[in-house]
């Protein structure tokens, strides 16, 4: 018997020495960073961008696998419930945040189920429409939509999204509720947007600066309460009159609870190393972004950040009243 508990107390050791080995040898795969939008669009577009300077310090590929639909939700659900073992990852944005308020069963937590990585970007958001859109300047627009709120069309990527927040922002603050037009990603909702069938929306400016820079689509504000220095002609919407308009989207990386630490120091190595590379920033500033500094880019900034965001949005959606199943 005596013999028999040892042998099992040596089976626990050899398998704790087992998995250690294994997160410090991490990575030893492929991993994939799972985007809850369709590909294409904007935080698709971040998630390329730091995953081919990730994958070259991990020594292995990082893979972007598009999981979009009901706001996020769908994608962010899918890696609560990944192996925690370092090689299934979310790139999310402020929707990781906004969903607790908006969702009655969202199927997830997301602070509780998840290993935060660190922040990545803060990026502005536009009201752009197709380019016939009658209205010519924000003024107009309010006006227009106010008085053609049956007819006026808004595209956003579901409940939960970013571009669900700006509008749902905008129609709280002119009091007037708009048909929207739910996509699995703004890229989609861009096509469309440049094809005619829906009339306008709130998007990231790594999403919108190309098509607005080409004259393919109306622009109308930016939601900062500073101008962005790559499209210094768009006045804010706090210019054009919507005094407290002041919405960003913050992106991060997470992992599922339970990943172990030296999995999770490697991945915001990798993160922090891809923020700091000259391309990426060049890129980000052509996009209307930038990297979060250093010191953002961790697992404590994330998760503290996370929390105050949930803290944040939940009167405000509350007081919107707007709610999904
Ligand atoms: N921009 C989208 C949003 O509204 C998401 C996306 O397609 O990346 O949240």
């Amino acid at each position: 018997m005596f013999r028999n508990f040892f042998k099992a107390g040596a089976g626990i050791a050899l398998a704790a020495a087992a998995a250690l080995a294994g997160a410090q040898d991490f990575p030893t795969k492929a991993v994939t960073i799972v985007v809850p939008f369709a590909a294409g669009g904007p935080t698709d577009t971040v998630a390329r961008l730091i995953a081919s300077s990730m994958s070259n310090t991990l020594h292995q590929q990082v893979i972007v696998e598009n999981a979009g639909g009901a706001g996020g939700t769908i994608g962010a659900n899918k890696v609560a419930k990944a192996k925690p073992d370092g090689y299934t990852l979310l790139l999310h944005h402020i929707g990781q945040s906004t969903a607790p308020s908006l969702y009655r069963k969202l199927p997830f937590d997301p602070v509780k189920d998840f290993e935060p990585v660190g922040l990545i970007t803060d990026v502005p958001m536009t009201f752009i429409a197709r380019k016939d859109f009658p209205p010519k300047d924000m003024k107009d627009l309010i006006a227009y939509v106010k008085a053609n709120k049956d007819k006026v069309t808004y595209a956003n990527a579901g409940i939960g999204s970013a571009s669900h927040l700006c509008g749902m922002l905008f129609m709280t603050a002119i009091q007037t509720e708009l048909t929207t037009v739910p996509y699995k990603g703004t890229a989609p909702a861009m096509n469309d947007l440049l094809g005619g069938q829906v009339d306008f929306m709130c998007d990231q400016t790594t999403n919108t600066t190309g098509q607005i820079k080409a004259g393919k689509v109306k622009v109308y504000a930016v939601t900062t309460p500073k101008r962005v220095p790559s499209l210094p002609d768009v006045p804010t919407m706090q210019e054009s009159g919507l005094k407290d308009f002041d919405v960003a989207v913050w992106h991060g990386l997470y992992a599922p609870a339970g990943t172990p630490k030296a999995a999770i120091d490697k991945l915001a190595n990798a993160l922090q190393v891809a923020l700091k590379d000259p391309k990426i920033k060049e890129r980000f500033a052509e996009l209307g972004t930038e990297p979060v500094a250093a010191d953002r880019a961790t697992p404590a900034a994330l998760g503290k950040h996370l929390k105050a965001q949930i803290e944040l949005w939940s009167p405000i959606i509350k007081k919107a009243g707007v709610y999904a199943d």
